[in-house]
């Protein structure tokens, strides 16, 4: 059975439900598969299945310890009409490239791909483990991650979720999508400061006596660095390459190319595990902004944190310390948890380091990177919109703009959000004298410009009733969280 490793402490080994629910080691280190303690990916016998089917599979694949007909059940409630496609995801082609979309789900980003099913695979490894506490997620979030984690808890059975989002700093759309949010089981609050403020809340419940003392309230969170959130994301890419087979672009066992806006680097590490279990890719293409430290790393070795933080138009790929690296290394030092930790310590204490020979190597092997800024990133957008009418976000842009630039064929290009949810920058990427009001004008004035229909989830967010209307300052947090454990039991 596939068990986790701390990438800090190899002898610690849990059940992929503990992984679960731990979300991380104690000591900072992330739970991590030995990849060849895993059994290789049997391409042909998953030929025909669809989306949901592939997604059972794959996630019993990696979650030995989950029960099958749980896994299945976990994946109904998660992959359903939610999503605006029946498959979940879609593979398009515009020019010489395929597009993967990943963000047809309810907040239209990729991060719906987990966070939907994220919820339900908590619940199944809680019962697991035989742990019959209710289970409390606390979320701290600049955007995208609060809205996706609260559509996937919304009326979960036994749990129950606060999100904290700094009151000035996310923009209209993204507060409207949270303050809106329905469901009893959902609490979102503002937090008077920064995102670092909410984080800082987060952390101290985490660390609270009373808190951890509490026998009928489980603390859990619902971020990135979760093996529950990683292992989701493998599905699509083996889900395209299929597509790829059956419609017959290519001849199964014939390589590939993913190219991957990248901030946290969970979703190429995804595609990475499936390369190293044999799913047939080539290379995979890092794509970022302006805050290049991963292009930077794979180019020449070194992680360098060292340098100014650039607000971009791709938001969710400005990111300068990218917890998922610490996975990669794990596996690119054949599980040599002593020079993980050595890594992440000197990035820690002086913000950079450089990996040796072994692992550099093998980045060069497996991956590319290519970096853009906003100016190339709105070309991107324009020059696809004037050839195909098509538009992609800032995010897909840059993947799709590092694909390109590779040049080799064939090449998927994954695209994380939809251009909607970036409507303003979309539209003066392509007019640059285009100016309204307010966001929902940017959306009209987008859809205009293009077929693509307007996600129902943000068509109607203008209407919708405001649900929560809780403001705190950031001294405030722990107790909000006491006095919502006080009600939860009562
Ligand atoms: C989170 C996010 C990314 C970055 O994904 P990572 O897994 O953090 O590398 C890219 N694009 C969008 C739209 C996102 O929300």
């Amino acid at each position: 059975m596939p068990n986790l490793y701390n990438t800090r402490n190899i002898n610690e080994k849990v059940s992929p439900s503990l992984a679960i629910i731990k979300g991380m080691a104690a000591d900072q280190g992330l739970y991590c598969f030995k990849l060849d303690e895993i059994l290789k990916f049997d391409l042909e016998a998953w030929q025909k299945l669809n989306y949901q089917q592939l997604a059972k599979v794959l996630i019993k694949h990696f979650f030995d310890d989950l029960d099958e007909k749980m896994i299945e059940a976990c994946v109904l409630q998660a992959y359903d009409s939610k999503f605006d496609v029946p498959e979940c995801v879609k593979l398009q082609k515009y020019g010489q490239l395929h597009v993967l979309e990943t963000y047809h789900g309810p907040t239209c980003a990729f991060k719906d791909m987990a966070l939907t099913i994220l919820p339900y695979l908590l619940t199944c490894a809680y019962q697991k483990q035989q742990i019959n506490k209710q289970i409390y997620i606390l979320c701290a979030t600049s955007g995208d991650t609060g809205k996706a984690a609260l559509e996937g808890f919304k009326d979960v059975k036994n749990t129950y979720i606060t999100v904290f989002f700094p009151q000035e700093n996310v923009s209209y759309i993204q507060a409207q999508q949270m303050l809106t949010t329905s469901g009893k089981n959902t609490n979102v609050i503002q937090v008077k400061g920064n995102f670092d403020d909410c984080q800082k809340i987060v952390k101290d419940c985490f660390e609270d006596q009373t808190l951890k003392d509490n026998q009928s309230i489980q603390l859990s969170s619902a971020n990135s660095i979760n093996i529950g959130r990683l292992v989701p994301q493998i599905i699509y890419y083996v889900w395209s390459y299929l597509q790829l087979v059956n419609n017959g672009t290519i001849k199964m066992n014939d390589k590939i190319n993913f190219s991957v806006p990248c901030g946290n680097f969970g979703n190429i590490l995804a595609a990475f595990i499936a390369k190293k279990l044999g799913l047939p890719i080539d290379k995979l293409i890092v794509a970022t902004n302006r805050n290049d430290v991963l292009a930077e790393f794979i180019q020449t070795g070194h992680y360098d944190s060292r340098r100014e933080f650039h607000k971009t138009i791709s938001p969710s790929m400005d990111i300068l310390i990218s917890s998922n690296i610490e996975r990669l290394l794990f596996i690119l030092s054949n599980y040599d948890d002593q020079s993980v930790k050595n890594y992440m310590h000197q990035l820690k204490e002086q913000g950079h380091y450089t990996v040796d020979a072994t692992i550099f190597e093998q980045l060069q092997e497996n991956f590319v990177a290519y970096t853009f800024d906003d100016e190339m990133t709105k070309q991107q957008i324009k020059k696809l919109y004037l050839e195909t009418k098509h538009c992609l976000d800032p995010h897909s842009a840059i993947a799709y703009a590092a694909a390109e630039k590779y040049g080799k064929l064939p090449t998927v290009a994954v695209a994380t959000a939809s251009p909607y949810k970036f409507a303003k920058d979309v539209c003066q990427a392509i007019d640059h004298s285009c100016k309204k009001d307010d966001d929902f004008d940017y959306i009209a004035a987008l859809a205009s410009l293009t077929d693509e229909p307007i996600p129902t989830s943000l068509k109607y967010l203008y209407d919708l009733p405001i649900n929560h209307h809780q403001i705190i300052t950031k001294d405030q947090g722990i107790q909000v969280i006491i006095n919502n454990i006080k009600e939860m039991i009562k």
